[in-house]
């Protein structure tokens, strides 16, 4: 298969510069976008993440967000990919290795490949179990960086437990899970945690505020505890490609009936309706 390398479309090998920010520090950015039947789905809303996240880590995007843009449709294309994901990362660059940023003249190194996945229709159908975990990440969670080693660890316990994702949660305040958002639903209406420093603002959970809108179901964007979680109606997980996941059990708490919730069902259907019969 073919990578993107810079501005260019490469053979797929190893080009990896030992020294590159990205593999030693974890300085950069990245982004996963679901590709459905050879289209990416809300790429615009990822680049705009994309943007956000260089910007706020300071760093210097070293093409126009339209070339780029341009680029991952051209690599979805060379690889004939028709269901899977894209996969693109920048880091700020390959230079020796010292904390503070590097001189003027370094570029940061832009790389992308895609990887065929098949669409999780039963998990989204069935359902899937979850554990709670400790939040141990640090305080800008929003930004879309490389550093994810508090993700691994979190993920890692989950399937160990057999669960699909670890739920995290400060201090007793549900913040989001390990590589996706959480909605809970309670007497008809649904909550989850604001979209500020505590989480990465999903763009599957920016997708179901505009579902839900249509469906005129009332998100309230406020936190809520561990016990308002385990306590609620339905629990569901959103992530890219996994779309929209009921949780049915949370450790050893069973929620609500113990399957899929109308509420959740309804709006994975409303979700597939953006990619399905296009
Ligand atoms: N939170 C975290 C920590 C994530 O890593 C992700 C992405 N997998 C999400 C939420 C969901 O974001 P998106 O819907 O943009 O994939």
């Amino acid at each position: 298969t073919k990578m993107l390398y810079n501005d260019r479309i490469v053979e797929r090998e190893s080009l990896i510069n030992i020294e590159d920010r990205g593999y030693q520090f974890g300085d950069g950015i990245y982004e996963v976008i679901g590709v459905y039947d050879g289209e990416p789905l809300m790429l615009d809303e990822h680049m705009e993440r994309l943007e956000r996240s260089a910007r706020e880590v300071r760093l210097n995007l070293p093409s126009a967000i339209s070339d780029l843009k341009n680029k991952l449709v051209d690599l979805v294309a060379a690889n004939g990919l028709g269901e899977g994901i894209i996969y693109m990362q920048v880091s700020r660059g390959a230079a020796p290795r010292w904390h503070e940023f590097p001189n003027h003249d370094v570029s940061p190194v832009t790389v992308a490949y895609t990887r065929a996945e098949e669409r999780m229709t039963d998990v989204e159908n069935e359902g899937a179990f979850a554990i709670l975990a400790e939040d141990i990440r640090w305080l800008r969670c929003d930004i879309k960086t490389l550093n994810l080693l508090p993700n691994v660890l979190a993920k890692q316990m989950a399937v160990e437990n057999n669960a699909i994702e670890a739920i995290l949660h400060r201090n007793g305040t549900v913040t989001e899970a390990s590589a996706s958002n959480v909605f809970i639903v309670k007497g008809g209406q649904l909550y989850t945690h604001p979209s500020n420093n505590f989480i990465l603002n999903g763009i599957t959970r920016k997708k179901v505020f505009q579902l839900c809108d249509a469906l005129n179901l009332k998100i309230n964007e406020v936190t809520y505890s561990t016990d308002e979680l385990l306590d609620a109606d339905e629990v569901f997980i959103t992530a890219t490609k996994l779309d929209v996941v009921p949780i049915l059990k949370i450790d050893d708490h069973v929620i609500g009936l113990g399957k899929p919730g109308k509420i959740t069902r309804r709006i994975l259907q409303e979700f597939r309706s953006l990619y399905l019969d296009k």
